[in-house]
């Protein structure tokens, strides 16, 4: 609605609540039509029919080719039989529907699944895992254009990497195959040196802990959001998460804290905060793989500098991978990949790739003279 009254939309959009509005009203007085028309013709055509029985066996009554008898029984037991032949219409007609309903959750139900897990899954130690990607291709289902080729690359158990390159390159859609939200067209993704496609996938998602790019909240409140409503978390526990993710300061000057309802029908956060209730999550919630898809792009530097430092005293005991526009972010990661449309460019220490002098080393120099006129 924001949209639409910034750009003054309404009258396109009224029209097309109009159009489809008027569609839905003819449908329906379509159907009020045939229904109108059911009740007096199958009257109409009941009752004809006795006038014809009345006429022919009255006829047949008088001439003496039935007996009166005859004529009454028949009479009655066609009258037992009207309303029997009515309620098969009406069954014929609820199966005919219910068929439409049964057909269309049929194709739910029948839609295999695409990502499978294998029938003998194996467990993975519940430690800090290595994770490694062998000639991973993938490309989106129904696209043509790989968003990954032949991506190579290992990461220690408690190491942590860094992953950088333009809109588009490729950086979520590698975070996705980590998570195994899709599985790659040819190359395999290893975490502790098994093949994800091996493994269990209840255990493989509670150790990958995933914090998107676009943090989704479900309404709630600020507690349930960064809890998953598990009632079994401590009040310590939540505000360590919160004060790591930065979040404890906005929550603590929300009128009702962590009890604030959020979402649709309540507070609106900002994209920041919203941000901050997604690290928290991911703060409590961390696995031994802690996956970060651009987590300080929507707060400030400070801000960020601070949730970036409590992060990297967590790699003690956790594989982390973090993707970032921001160079500073990931400047202390163990190993910086560098990807342009789906293919690793560069590669190395924050020191190897400034000395390269490409894309890394210049968008590093660039940032760098951002914050110095910045601090201006
Ligand atoms: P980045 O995170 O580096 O900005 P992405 O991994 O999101 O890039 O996207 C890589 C490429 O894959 C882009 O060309 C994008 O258009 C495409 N892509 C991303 N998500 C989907 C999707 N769900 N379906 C089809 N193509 C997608
Ligand atoms: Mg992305």
């Amino acid at each position: 609605m924001r949209i639409i009254k910034a750009y003054n939309l309404e009258e396109g959009e009224a029209d097309k609540v109009d159009r489809s509005s008027g569609d839905y009203f003819r449908r329906n007085m379509q159907l009020v039509h045939t229904t109108g028309a059911f009740f007096p013709l199958m009257l109409f055509f009941t009752n004809l029919s006795m006038a014809v029985v009345l006429y022919v066996g009255g006829r047949q009554t008088i001439t003496g080719a039935i007996t009166a008898g005859d004529f009454v029984a028949f009479v009655n037991y066609l009258g037992l039989l009207t309303w029997p032949m009515m309620a098969m219409g009406w069954v014929i007609n609820l199966i005919q529907r219910g068929r439409a309903s049964l057909d269309r959750i049929g194709t739910i139900l029948a839609t295999p699944r695409e990502i499978r897990e294998p029938e003998k899954p194996r467990l993975l130690p519940e430690e800090p895992l290595s994770l490694s990607f062998r000639s991973v291709s993938f490309s989106y289902p129904r696209t043509k254009e790989y968003a990954l080729r032949e991506v190579s690359f290992s990461v220690a158990p408690g190491e942590s990497l860094g992953l950088v390159g333009p809109p588009g390159s490729g950086k979520s859609t590698l975070l996705h195959l980590v998570s195994r939200l899709y599985d790659p067209d040819q190359g395999s993704v290893l975490l502790g040196n098994e093949d994800l496609r091996k493994l269990d996938l209840w255990q493989l998602r509670r150790l990958v802990t995933n914090v998107p790019q676009e943090p989704f909240l479900f309404s709630g409140t600020i507690r349930e959001n960064i809890t998953f409503g598990d009632e079994d978390v401590s009040e310590k526990e939540l505000e360590k998460a919160a004060r790591k993710a930065a979040l404890w300061e906005t929550i603590r000057s929300l009128q009702h804290g962590l009890e604030t309802v959020v979402g649709e029908r309540g507070v609106i956060l900002s994209g920041g905060q919203k941000q901050r209730v997604a690290l928290a999550r991911g703060f409590l919630y961390g696995g031994h793989v802690l996956l970060l898809d651009d987590p300080v792009s929507q707060v400030d530097s400070q801000t960020a500098s601070s949730i970036l430092n409590n992060l990297w005293l967590e790699t003690a005991n956790r594989t982390i991978v973090i993707v970032s526009h921001r160079l500073s972010a990931v400047r202390s990661a163990d190993r910086i990949l560098v990807l342009d449309q789906g293919i690793v460019v560069e590669e190395g220490t924050h020191e190897e790739l400034l000395r390269l002098e490409g894309y890394y080393a210049r968008t590093w120099h660039m940032q760098q003279l951002e914050e110095e006129i910045h601090a201006l």
